[in-house]
């Protein structure tokens, strides 16, 4: 399941950021936080559109919160004046816009509540045979609800930022309780997605309205200590083996934007209670690679290509769950859809299961082998949808994991 790695790159992460795109960042340049649009190598400035009355109405500055809670009417107005903007070929897309060279880019929104799913029916899987070996893999809620916990908000990092190595508690071979620097510390491969609009705590969001707080996706690696999580889950989930980082992709793709990769999700068998039905057409057709990079190599080797349209819950569905209690969702929440695996070896989103807990390690270009991260791993997370009409890329979300 570990084995060679897959070679070089595929996807470019620069690729699919054309005018089917069009996502948000949020970018500093001469001190002053903006709101922008990347068309290609070039991010339009929101701010300098809304000043020169090209853009009608507000979208704020700083970060995509008050556009977020502006609400889906306001998303789609700012979208289709870009869009017409480009269309005409305007030349106010090159005068009010930036190479990306010469921005900083920040966290794109200040998070609410943090949510993390656990939705790919292969993945969840694949951990109960690893930790379960004589139970059924599935536990008996895994196909009634989409499975998640609430994480830590504040620690929700940009690509690029240095994952410390966590310190924590576990459990030693002995049995003994050790304590010290995670020695199984982990990469999960997720799409995240950010709501927009604030619903009234003590109403459920529907799952026929869920769609209208979806502002946009980006990719997502929640960083996991196996040896702290294996010991704190029981019985109350994931804590301090995931809490420490979070990190995600700079760019928020639009929910409009995957329209064209949308399809049909796995049949659900049982059928969900009716709050969680819906027509099952969000499925989504996007592919994923995993980089991993030592001190040593010069660019990262793929250890894994997958595609989300395994997901077993939608992020409808999701969405309707987190609120069928009453619970209510504000602007800037996020929800990650939990790790994305295939079927076959070489899909896995994360080390445990490409490594098969550790029993078949990885081998990289540089002779070294993984079987979790080391001090001076690079882990780089690619996505990108593509059809053959339709190209919509995702970038990438990387972190350095120092000691
Ligand atoms: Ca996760």
């Amino acid at each position: 399941m570990g084995g060679e790695s897959k070679g070089p790159a595929v996807i470019d992460a620069n690729s699919g950021f054309g005018p089917d795109n069009l996502p948000y960042c949020v970018f500093e340049l001469g001190g002053e936080a903006s709101i922008g649009v990347r068309l290609g190598d070039r991010v339009i400035s929101l701010r300098a559109l809304v000043e020169n009355g090209q853009l009608p109405g507000e979208c704020g500055a700083g970060n995509l919160n008050p556009l977020m809670a502006a609400g889906k009417r306001r998303w789609d107005e700012v979208r289709a004046t870009l869009q017409g903007m480009i269309e005409s070929e305007d030349s106010v897309t090159e005068t009010a816009s930036h190479s990306i060279a010469e921005i900083t880019l920040l966290l794109p929104f200040d998070v609410a509540d943090y949510v993390d799913f656990y939705s790919s029916e292969q993945h969840a899987i694949n951990l109960g045979r690893m930790f379960r070996p004589d139970a059924e893999p599935l536990l008996p809620n895994w196909k009634h609800l989409p499975v998640g916990y609430h994480g830590r908000a504040g620690t929700l990092v940009l690509s690029g930022t240095e994952i410390r190595r966590p310190a924590g508690q576990r459990k030693e071979a002995d049995g003994s309780i050790g304590f010290g620097p995670s020695q199984r510390l982990d990469i999960e491969l997720e799409l995240g997605y950010v709501l927009g609009g604030d619903s009234s705590m003590g109403t459920p969001v529907p799952i026929g309205s869920a769609s209208d707080h979806l502002f946009g996706f980006f990719l997502v690696n929640d960083w996991s200590a196996r040896d702290i999580q294996a010991w704190e889950y029981v019985p109350l989930g994931p804590f301090l083996g995931k809490s420490f980082a979070t990190s995600i992709s700079p760019w928020v793709v639009p929910t409009p934007a995957l329209e064209p990769f949308r399809m049909n999700q796995p049949v659900q068998e049982p059928t969900p209670l009716p709050y969680l039905q819906d027509d099952g057409t969000w499925g989504l057709d996007i592919d994923f690679e995993i980089g991993l990079q030592s001190r040593t190599m010069e660019v990262p080797d793929i250890v894994s290509r997958t595609n989300f349209k395994d997901m077993y819950w939608s992020p409808v569905q999701q969405i309707a769950h987190m609120t069928i209690n009453g619970a209510s969702v504000r602007t800037g929440d996020v929800c990650a859809s939990g790790t994305i695996s295939g079927s076959k070896p070489g899909t896995f989103g994360s080390m445990i299961e490409l490594s098969w807990n550790g029993e078949e390690p990885i081998h990289l270009s540089d002779g070294s082998t993984r079987t979790f991260l080391e001090d001076g791993d690079t882990a780089i997370l690619r996505g990108l949808a593509s059809n053959g009409t339709a190209m919509v890329g995702f970038g990438d979300v990387s972190g350095v994991i120092v000691p």
